[in-house]
């Protein structure tokens, strides 16, 4: 497996780790794989039916723990893990983690381990449940040593809101603006806009609800994008609403998979962004946002209760002040992306070398 781990001498792998089965206490035995020598770093995906979240519970490199085996034991939910070096999210149907997602995360060459975990939700009861499951696991691994430039290319599915069609947007002055924005908060670390290309889509909807698992609508949507060449999926609806604990709340956007898995159709690939928000328009700052979203970043500070301490991320070049593209509330005056920004999303699948 290591020596041909790097077809044609090219910069990615692809390794079928196999399948994996979560006992009824949603834990599964710990799965083990090879990670090649000059790998820089590697993308775990896990699929499974119904719906399931799927959670990374523990992932070990040649006896490095780089995430805690103890960390869903300790946690007081099974979501999210922002305490740790690498951070992970739980996401339904496929969940994908960027490895490394700060820069104190290493990636040794050697043998390898992973645990997952699935579990159910209930919006409306808030109630979560360990769930007996079979999962597909694969890791895609990078070799991109020293890489400061990378180019991203964007497949936008028009539904024809607002009357944008792939006919009419390449010339759409609101899509020529967003994607300007893109290309200017982007270029700051180095990652440059390839190809765009423009598809229509038949929405079945022209608004969808989200609940960060199991809405048949978000992954009707998304599954619209099968077929498309390797482009990240950016769908454009008049409005987006999000099923929260609070109700159904509205959205300018939001990425179906932190980061976006490499399934191009699959049920979490892909963004979703409001065209509703015209005055003033912040379709640009909040695709740029959302791209930053799917290729791994987390918000620079998290949205906190009043009285809680503001969660910063792991990167420590980041500001806790406003000034930066990934704050949990994106503004267009702050585009500002920093050098260990960059570092994490040049790492990672969507940005080509
Ligand atoms: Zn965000």
């Amino acid at each position: 497996m290591v020596a041909n781990a790097w077809p044609n001498d090219g910069w990615t792998a692809h390794l079928a780790v196999g399948a994996t089965q979560t006992a009824a206490n949603g834990w599964a035995e710990s799965i083990p794989f090879t990670v090649p020598l000059g790998t820089t770093s590697l993308q775990i995906q896990l699929t499974a039916p119904a719906g399931h979240l799927l959670q990374l519970a523990e992932l070990v490199g040649a006896d490095e723990p780089i995430v805690p085996g103890d960390w869903l034991q300790l946690a007081d939910q099974p979501w999210l893990y922002l305490d740790g070096q690498e951070r992970v999210r739980a996401s339904a149907w496929q969940a994908a983690f960027l490895v490394p997602n700060a820069p104190q995360v290493p990636v040794p060459p050697g043998p390898w381990r992973l645990r997952t975990f699935a579990f159910d939700y209930d919006p409306q009861s808030d109630a979560r449940q360990p769930t007996a499951t079979t999962l597909d696991v694969q890791v895609d691994l990078m070799r991109k040593p020293d890489v400061h430039a990378g180019t991203i290319d964007l497949n936008l599915c028009l539904t024809g809101a607002r009357g944008i069609t792939a006919a009419t947007a390449p010339a759409h002055p609101r899509v020529r603006a967003a994607l300007e924005t893109v290309v200017q908060a982007w270029a700051q670390v180095g990652v440059k806009l390839g190809q765009v290309r423009y598809f229509d889509v038949p929405a079945p909807a022209l608004d969808v609800t989200h609940d960060d698992g199991t809405d048949a609508q978000l992954a009707a949507l998304l599954a619209l994008a099968a077929g498309q060449p390797p482009g990240i999926p950016i769908f454009l609806l008049e409005s987006v609403d999000l099923q929260t604990s609070n109700g159904l709340v509205p959205a300018a956007g939001f990425t179906a998979g932190l980061p976006g898995p490499l399934t191009v159709g699959g049920l979490r690939t892909g963004l979703v962004l409001a065209l509703k928000y015209d005055a003033p328009d912040i379709l640009g700052v909040v695709m740029a946002h959302e791209i930053g979203h799917f290729l791994g970043l987390y918000h620079t500070v998290e949205a906190a209760a009043q009285g809680d301490v503001p969660i910063a991320d792991r990167l420590p070049d980041t500001p806790t002040t406003p000034e930066n593209l990934m704050y949990y509330a994106p503004d267009p005056a702050y585009l500002a992306l920093t050098p260990q920004q960059g570092a994490v999303v040049l790492g990672g699948p969507w940005v080509r070398p």
